[in-house]
């Protein structure tokens, strides 16, 4: 155990041989990509396991986001948080898109309603918010306030596969949501990702863009991009599509463990879930108050690095402190204390299906020694 190395994640992988059995099927039908069968069926079990009409597959999560924009024509400037993975701000940035960070509320660590209409300018077009670590943003504020002014909202739900408020799936929210299933997300497919929108006629148009603008043979409808997902990546999709309702319980049971054995330790903050969410535990932050706990949040990641144990800093540094970013008004330190404070204390702990009960356990006493 005590050499073992513990890391933030271990990705979900299928039974080697049913994947085998299916990359035969592919060797046989020699289609590759270009939405073949595996492609197809990939795309129809997810609107049923998600319970939406409507998405289209990607090579990556990032794609979607910069099509989403593109779909939309969206231009000027778009609301969003610094407490995020880069790539949600790097999709504005290569649309010629102007970020404008917000602050996020301290509990939720989500885009702050609150302070959004302060930063809408005559160039603001759209909201890109991001439901953090699978905790739904406040959705029916943040639509209210786009409402009001008319701009589009695209959900980065990277974090939210499977989430659902009151019994419906938080990507039906906003004009699209993405989704990625990067090997470290809580379902992938190796490298992959999603858009989802809510009408036929626009998803045509987001497959369209995805395979360079191609309408037709020969007609290009938009400078489209290729962000097609292979059949050996979909047939791997498919196959983890059956495992991961009980690598989210495994999950659950883990965040569980965590938040009980933490919940004495002093100037330590677990996050936990509100109101009528099903959450998918897809990180488990610990927030760090170096003044109670005797510790700064990097004092402790660095003591868990010496026993092998390997969290993360989601999120930091926050987006708005990276060089391309921090030269904007917005990205002030001053304006964004929230999510200052949160980037400064978070450790995101190991959970992943498979970790041990016993690793658990150890983590958890790890912290609380000192
Ligand atoms: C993982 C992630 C992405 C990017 O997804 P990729 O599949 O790695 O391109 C985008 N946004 C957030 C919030 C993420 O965590």
């Amino acid at each position: 155990m005590k050499n073992k190395s513990i890391y933030v994640t271990s990705p979900l992988l299928p039974p080697l041989e049913d994947f085998t059995l299916l990359l035969k099927e592919i060797w046989n039908s020699k289609t590759l990509t270009n939405n073949g069968n595996f492609h197809q069926l990939l795309e129809k079990e997810l609107c049923s396991y998600l319970k939406i009409p409507y998405l289209s597959l990607f090579t990556n999560g990032t794609l979607p986001l910069i099509v989403a924009l593109q779909a939309l024509r969206i231009t000027g400037e778009v609301i969003t948080t610094p407490y995020s993975f880069v790539a949600t701000t790097h999709s504005l940035w290569w649309n010629g898109i102007k970020p404008v960070f917000v602050d996020i509320d301290p509990i939720t660590c989500n885009l702050d309603p609150n302070k959004i209409e302060a930063a809408i300018t005559p160039l603001t077009t759209a909201i890109m918010p991001v439901h953090v670590y699978g905790h739904p943003c406040d959705t029916e504020q943040i639509q209210k306030i786009a409402d009001k002014y008319g701009l589009k909202v695209i959900y980065d739900a990277a974090h939210a596969f499977g989430v659902e408020t009151a019994g419906k799936s938080i990507l039906e929210h906003g004009d699209m949501a993405t989704l990625s299933f990067h090997a470290t997300k809580v379902y992938n497919t190796i490298e992959g990702g999603a858009l989802i929108c809510h009408d036929e006629q626009t998803k045509k148009r987001i497959d369209y863009l995805k395979n360079f603008g191609f309408a037709g043979e020969t007609t290009i409808v938009a400078p489209g991009i290729n962000g097609k997902m292979d059949e050996v990546r979909a047939a791997f999709g498919l196959l983890s599509l059956k495992m991961v309702d009980r690598a989210i319980q495994s999950r659950q049971e883990i965040a569980l463990q965590y938040q009980a054995g933490l919940e004495a330790a002093s100037g330590i903050t677990c996050m936990k879930g509100i109101g009528d969410t099903k959450l998918n535990y897809s990180y488990f932050p610990i927030f760090v108050d170096a003044d109670q706990y005797g510790m700064t949040r990097d004092e402790l990641y660095c003591k868990m690095k010496e026993k092998n144990i390997f969290g993360r800093r989601y999120f930091y540094p926050l987006i708005s402190n990276f060089s391309t970013y921090k030269g904007l008004n917005s990205a002030k330190p001053e304006n964004l204390p929230n999510a200052t404070k949160i980037a400064n204390s978070v450790i995101c702990l190991p959970i992943y299906d498979g970790l041990k009960q016993e690793e658990v356990a150890s983590i958890i006493n790890l912290i609380i020694e000192k």
